[in-house]
């Protein structure tokens, strides 16, 4: 039996890369296309819950295509619910890298990690792009091909984010970068003299070896596992050991319980209340 891949992205359903991404995917099995009526880049895992959401099917190629008046979540959550038995989410691909901390803001990103959530598993594909031109994508087939030959063995990744760049020389499995942040704010005037702001993203170089970012910059195909659960077990394990948390009174637990958990919980108390003096200030 054919696997059921559903396709979505950010930058919408007219997008040349998601055309690109259905025909690779088609070789995998059958495809079916769900994604926004307009660009939602940057938009993360923003859900639509104000407004009802509506789709309407269009011609795209040869493929069975819906555009959808949501974001990339909506999207994938839309597709879930219509197409029953979904294998894999694929997301792209992408204008644009999604590498390091940009994966918190990507909504290419998102709609993979919408797949994770549902318990499908999802696949992120992003790329290159120059202000000259559209990436190569019949350059690029071979190598999300391969990508996609080598996810679709490994069962256990429910979430993954692939970026390609230009040139591929190969394919490496990375971990994120997140030791820089590129975002940087700017500040402008319009032209009426008033204060405006751009978000901008400054390019970073020199990045850790290993990481996605530098897999990128040394010109191969970077595929980093990503997971849900964004618990710092590190933390968790030294809060965990600090501070006790105080034993349910059940009238046998006796005095030595209290005494034991009385110091932490005293501190916790003063933690407490600085916060709430901050707070207070704050506002
Ligand atoms: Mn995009």
């Amino acid at each position: 039996m054919k696997i059921r891949i559903l396709i979505s992205n950010d930058d919408g359903i007219y997008s040349p890369g998601i055309t690109a991404l259905a025909k690779v995917a088609s070789r995998f099995g059958e495809v079916r296309i769900v994604a926004p009526d307009v660009e939602q880049s940057s938009m993360g895992h923003a859900i639509t819950a104000s407004r009802p959401l509506r789709y309407k099917r269009i011609r795209l190629d040869d493929f069975e295509a819906y555009r959808v008046n949501g974001t990339p979540a909506d999207c994938v959550a839309l597709g879930t619910h219509h197409w029953q038995r979904i294998d894999l989410v694929l997301s792209g691909i992408n204008l644009g890298l999604n590498l390091g901390n940009s994966c918190w803001h990507s909504g290419t990103l998102a709609a993979a990690k919408q797949a994770a959530l549902l318990g499908s598993r999802g696949i992120a594909i992003s790329t290159a792009v120059s202000d000259k031109e559209e990436p190569d994508f019949s350059a690029l087939e071979p190598y999300i091909a391969k990508v996609l030959d080598l996810l679709l063995e490994e069962k256990t990744m429910p979430l993954v984010n692939v970026n390609v760049p230009q040139k591929p020389r190969g394919i490496r499995w990375t971990r994120q970068s997140v030791r820089h942040y590129d975002g940087k704010v700017v500040a402008s005037k319009d032209p009426m003299g008033r204060p405006i702001y751009w978000f901008t993203i400054r390019p970073l170089q020199g990045a850790e070896e290993g990481t996605d970012r530098w897999a990128v910059e040394h010109n191969w195909v970077s595929i980093t596992p990503l997971r849900l659960d964004l618990t710092d077990e590190k933390d968790l394990a030294r809060a965990l050991a600090l501070h006790h948390t105080p034993p349910i009174a059940t009238g046998t637990s006796g005095n030595s319980q209290k005494n034991k958990t009385s110091p932490p919980a005293a501190k916790e108390r003063k933690a407490t209340r600085r916060t709430n003096k901050k707070t207070r200030n704050r506002s």
